[in-house]
C-alpha cells in the first residue's frame, strides 16, 4: 500500500508521512506474513529503495508506538513486525527455525459470534498463533 490510502492511515494515527515511512509500510501491508527487519531491508533493496537497517528500525518504532504495527518476539533475538488490523490472518510459527506460514482462513469466526452472544461483548479483534515444528525441523 502506498499513496493516498497510506497517507490516510498515517493521518488517522498522527504519523507524519515521509517517503521512507510509506515504503516500509508498503512492504508490511504487501506481505502475508510478519517480517523481520532484515527481511524488510532485503525487500526494499530488491525494489531498489535502499534504506539502512537503523532507519528501518526507527520507522518501525514509530509505527509500533502508534499501535499501527505489532512487534512479536519469536525467539530472544528474532522479532517480527506486522500491520495491525489490515487483512485478518493467523500464523503458524516453527519455534526451531522461525519459519512463519500464514493460514488463509480464520478458524474461530463462529466461536467469536457465540462468545459475543454469551458475554454481550462487542468483539473487535482476536489473536491466535500456532507454534510447533515445521516438516524440515521435525525430521532432525
Ligand atoms: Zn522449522
Ligand atoms: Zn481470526
Amino acid at each position: 500500500m502506498e499513496g493516498k490510502d497510506c497517507r490516510e492511515i498515517f493521518k488517522k494515527n498522527s504519523i507524519k508521512t515521509t517517503k521512507q515511512r510509506e515504503l516500509v509500510f508498503g512492504v508490511l501491508t504487501d506481505s502475508d506474513v510478519p517480517l523481520t527487519v532484515e527481511e524488510i531491508y532485503v525487500i526494499l533493496m530488491e525494489q531498489e529503495k535502499n534504506m539502512s537497517l537503523s532507519t528501518i528500525y526507527r520507522i518501525l518504532d514509530v509505527f509500533v508506538s502508534k499501535n499501527l504495527v505489532q512487534k512479536s518476539n519469536i525467539t530472544d533475538n528474532k522479532a517480527v513486525y506486522e500491520v495491525i488490523g489490515i487483512g485478518h490472518k493467523h500464523h503458524i510459527i516453527c519455534i526451531s527455525c522461525g519459519k512463519i506460514i500464514a493460514l488463509d482462513h480464520c478458524p474461530i469466526k463462529e466461536y467469536e459470534i457465540a462468545l459475543e452472544n454469551e458475554t454481550k461483548f462487542e468483539i473487535i479483534s482476536h489473536k491466535l498463533v500456532f507454534f510447533g515444528y515445521c516438516p524440515d525441523c521435525k525430521k532432525k
